[in-house]
């Protein structure tokens, strides 16, 4: 299972102060709710865009519990899902700030994001409902909507993630709580 959790720092400040070593679990197994049996499980690779537009690799943290047995490991909010480019890239280039240099260095990928952020736009609307204190919007107007009532694309990424086991783009399987 993959949780997401609030991380102040940037992709680079990550990798510089080895942030993996500092994730701490949930005090409670997110699968089985047993409390106080998540430990540590090695870490797994993955890449990430700096704010440059590079590519860095980063170690997300892992972690299994010792009653159900399963892992959970823990992705930096500044990350998406399965996806290469960081956050703050993504709501850069949202927000239309095209003179940036990894917006500019993204451009393709991001289009690709934002298509289909549009294609899963009604589920989302579907899912949330009025969950988060106002009315829903029509598709289109997720993402303003989104700013709004979350703060940004990292909070309501993890909101999303968190309240509802959804992303911006679909859902995963690594995101459902244990089913019954
Ligand atoms: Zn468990």
């Amino acid at each position: 299972m993959q949780r997401i959790y609030r991380c102040e720092l940037t992709p680079e400040e990550y990798v510089a102060s080895e942030a993996q070593r500092q994730v701490r679990p949930e005090l409670v197994c997110p699968r089985c709710k047993q409390p106080g049996r998540l430990h540590r499980h090695g870490v797994y690779p993955r890449g990430i865009t700096t704010s440059l537009g590079r590519i860095v690799r980063l170690w997300i943290a892992r972690f299994r519990c010792g009653a159900c047995r399963r892992t959970v490991s823990y992705l930096p909010s500044f990350a998406l899902s399965y996806r290469l480019v960081q956050v703050a890239t993504l709501e850069a280039f949202l927000a239309g700030a095209w003179s940036r240099r990894d917006v500019q260095a993204w451009e393709a990928v991001l289009k690709n994001y934002r298509r289909r952020m549009a294609m899963y736009a009604a589920q989302v609307v579907r899912t949330i409902g009025c969950a988060y204190g106002r009315a829903p919007p029509a598709p289109p107007r997720l993402w303003s909507w989104l700013k709004k009532a979350c703060g940004g694309l990292e909070p309501a990424t993890r909101r999303l993630v968190t309240d509802f086991g959804i992303t911006l783009f679909q859902r995963y399987q690594c995101h459902q709580p244990k089913r019954s």
